[in-house]
Parts: C-alpha cells; sequence; structure tokens
C-alpha cells in the first residue's frame, strides 16, 4: 500500500494516539458527521508498517459513512486501528487507554468491535469512554452483531432473489456459502430453515464439522474454487475481502452474489464485469449492515432491543431491492448505484443541519 496523501482523501479528521506506557499505537479517522457522530469499529491489527494502518483506517472509515447512510442510521463514518497483535498486545491498560483517547472526541466518534476485537475488549473500553457500542449484554450492549449480520445478508439474498427471479423464496435454490464462522454459520441456519440447499467451505475443517453437526442436510464443498465452480443459484463470500476477481468471476455459476464479507470485488472495475455476465451483485455494505444496526441500537437512550434492531434490519430487504433497481433505471452497476444512493442521503440529510434550530 503506498503512503495516502494527508490532505487528499475528504476525510474530516485524523487522529494518532499514543501512549507510550501501554504500548497504544492508534489511528482513529473519522471520514464524514454530516448525518451524525462517525460510528466504526476498532481493528486491532499487526500492520506491517504505520502507512499500511492509515491507509486502512481510512479506507474502511469511508466505507463505514456508505454504510451507515445507506443503512438509513443518523451516524456518520468513523472507524478506529489499534497497531499490534492482538494476541501478544491487548491488555486492560491499553483498552482503558485507547477509551481516554475516543472519550477526548467527546462524541464525535462511537466506537465498537472488528477484527481483533471482542465485546468483552469493549467492556473494557467503557470503563474510560462514553462512546462504546457492541459491549457484551451483561453490561447493557448488543452483543455479537453477526446475528443480525447473517439476517441482514438473507434479507438482502431474498431481495435479489425477488429481482432475479420474481419471488423472494430461497426453497430449492442451491446457495454457496464461503466462509462458515460468525456470520456464515448463522446464514447457514436461515437457509436451512427455509429450505435452500447449502453447501459451505471454509480453510477451518472444524468450523465445518461442527455445522454439519448442527445441519447433516448440508453438503460441503472442498475449496472456495470448487464452491465457486459448483452449480449454484447463490454465492455467498462471507470469508475475507477481494472475492470477486476476474478468475472468480469466470468461473462462478451462480446467478446471485449475496454475502457478508466486507469489501467483495477486488477492484471497481470487477462490478461491470460481473453485471455483462448476468450475474446480480447485492453490495455487501448493503447486505452486511444488520451488525452495525444492531450495534448501532445500543445508543438509543433507552437501551438496547433486539427486536428493534431485527426490525430495522429486515428493512435491508427493500435497501437491496431499491439499489438493484436504481442500477437497472440508470444503466450502471449494483456498487455504483449503492453509492449514489449512500452519497445521495449523506447530501439530502447531512444538509438539514444548515437549519438552525435556536
Ligand atoms: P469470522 O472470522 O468469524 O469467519 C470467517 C471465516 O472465514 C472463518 O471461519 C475462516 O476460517 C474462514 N476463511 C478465511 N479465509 C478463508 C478462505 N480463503 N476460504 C474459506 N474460508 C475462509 O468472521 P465473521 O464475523 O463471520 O465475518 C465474515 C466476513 O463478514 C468478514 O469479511 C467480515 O469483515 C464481514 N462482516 C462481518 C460482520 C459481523 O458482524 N461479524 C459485519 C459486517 C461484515
Amino acid at each position: 500500500m503506498s503512503t495516502p496523501s494527508s490532505f487528499g482523501t475528504h476525510h474530516e479528521q485524523v487522529v494518532f494516539c499514543h501512549d507510550e506506557a501501554s504500548g497504544l499505537r492508534a489511528i482513529i479517522a473519522l471520514y464524514s458527521t454530516a448525518l451524525g457522530p462517525g460510528l466504526g469499529g476498532t481493528r486491532f491489527f499487526p500492520y506491517a508498517s504505520e502507512a499500511d494502518a492509515l491507509a486502512d483506517v481510512l479506507n474502511l472509515s469511508q466505507g463505514m459513512a456508505y454504510k451507515n447512510a445507506l443503512a438509513g442510521l443518523d451516524l456518520g463514518g468513523g472507524k478506529a486501528v489499534i497497531i499490534g497483535d492482538p494476541r501478544t498486545d491487548k491488555s486492560e491498560a491499553l483498552l482503558r487507554a485507547y477509551g481516554r483517547f475516543v472519550q477526548t472526541l467527546n462524541g464525535r466518534y462511537f466506537t465498537a468491535c472488528d477484527v481483533g476485537t471482542y465485546s468483552a475488549d469493549m467492556d473494557v473500553v467503557a470503563r474510560e469512554c462514553d462512546y462504546v457500542t457492541g459491549r457484551t449484554v451483561d453490561h447493557g450492549g448488543a452483543g455479537d452483531s453477526s446475528v443480525l449480520t447473517a439476517f441482514g445478508v438473507y434479507q438482502g439474498m431474498r431481495a435479489a432473489a425477488q429481482y432475479t427471479w420474481g419471488d423472494t423464496s430461497l426453497a430449492g435454490r442451491r446457495v454457496g456459502i464461503a466462509g462458515v464462522g460468525k456470520v456464515g454459520r448463522h446464514l447457514t441456519a436461515h437457509l436451512v430453515e427455509e429450505d435452500a440447499r447449502v453447501v459451505v467451505t471454509d480453510i477451518d475443517s472444524d468450523a465445518v464439522a461442527r455445522l454439519v453437526g448442527q445441519h447433516p442436510s448440508i453438503e460441503v464443498a472442498e475449496s472456495t474454487e470448487a464452491l465457486i465452480a459448483a452449480d449454484l443459484d447463490v454465492y455467498a463470500p462471507c470469508a475475507l475481502g477481494g472475492a470477486l476477481d476476474e478468475t472468480s468471476v469466470e468461473l462462478l455459476t451462480a446467478k446471485v452474489v449475496a454475502g457478508a464479507a466486507n469489501n467483495q470485488l477486488a477492484h471497481d472495475g470487477i462490478g461491470k464485469l460481473v453485471s455483462d455476465r448476468g450475474i446480480v451483485y447485492a453490495p455487501d455494505y448493503c447486505v452486511n449492515s444488520g451488525g452495525v444496526i444492531q450495534v448501532a441500537d445500543e445508543l438509543d437512550p433507552s437501551g438496547f432491543s433486539f427486536d428493534r434492531a431485527k426490525a430495522r434490519a429486515t428493512g435491508i430487504f427493500d435497501t437491496t431491492l431499491a439499489v438493484l433497481e436504481r442500477a437497472a433505471a440508470e444503466g450502471i452497476t449494483t456498487a455504483e448505484a449503492a453509492d449514489r444512493q449512500a452519497e445521495q442521503r449523506i447530501r439530502e440529510i447531512g444538509r438539514l443541519g444548515q437549519i438552525l434550530v435556536p
């Protein structure tokens, strides 16, 4: 990754946080607060360099602005990275030092879990800071966000089915899931319950074995390559980013792609390649927003309500359908349609702050 220019990225604010005693080295980036405080998780990762960490947090915070806007939340886009190995560098002192830095932003940024951080870590951060979501249920938090992430992906998949086949039902459809971690296994349960034919793959054979134990009807593919080349109706990337590249799109037999993984398109040009091949791609950040909807609900003054958050995540069906229809109407890719929809909301709702309420 190249070093990004300091002022060339349109971010509102970037904060470097350093506490020598605890070893904390963190960067918090706020892309936009036009719709409200920036909400996004804290990634704890052993970046090879500070430049890599900065590039990642700038990219991720912009992504959160778009995701939160499209999800209809009154939240802007923010994200944080902590540089280090979470297995060896994480400590109470480091997390609390981090919490104090988040507190200095005085509510402009709300943090949550991401790769390398867990609800229990957010409980520790919250000892120093009022602006934390994704805490454990015991601490009044929303808990594991993968529950509504999977539910939202399922809603997005149903919308893509409606758009593609004129029917929301996935019963009898063959759905391939790559990655059966936290989200993938909840998604499997929704699909099995609807009598879809599920095929899964994961590099973690224990995760696959556990899932087959729970759902004996599912099939297993030996690799992601074998999965995407199999005869599928729907492909759900639920592992890492970059699932759709020239090679995988060429091999893909599925008519619909809808999955949880972030940044599924390996580069911008892939969106066009996908649509040229007649594949309906339900944009990643559109269908995977159930998790942020879940943790955002924790900010409600009345406290977290799973039912209210789930009702809101059900709206991912309508949002996905609107994005797919907009792409068709405007002759653009579905990824471009999602971006336009998000940008429009940031513009239209963000400008309301200009109306003075004395
Ligand atoms: P996870 O780490 O629990 O699960 C990921 C799974 O993918 C693991 O079981 C891992 O073994 C498997 N995997 C990794 N590389 C693989 C490969 N090459 N082939 C097959 N399997 C592979 O993560 P998760 O929370 O389930 O998240 C899955 C994806 O969804 C991630 O991209 C994440 O960023 C995204 N996402 C998650 C949430 C959430 O609430 N958890 C929200 C939005 C987006």
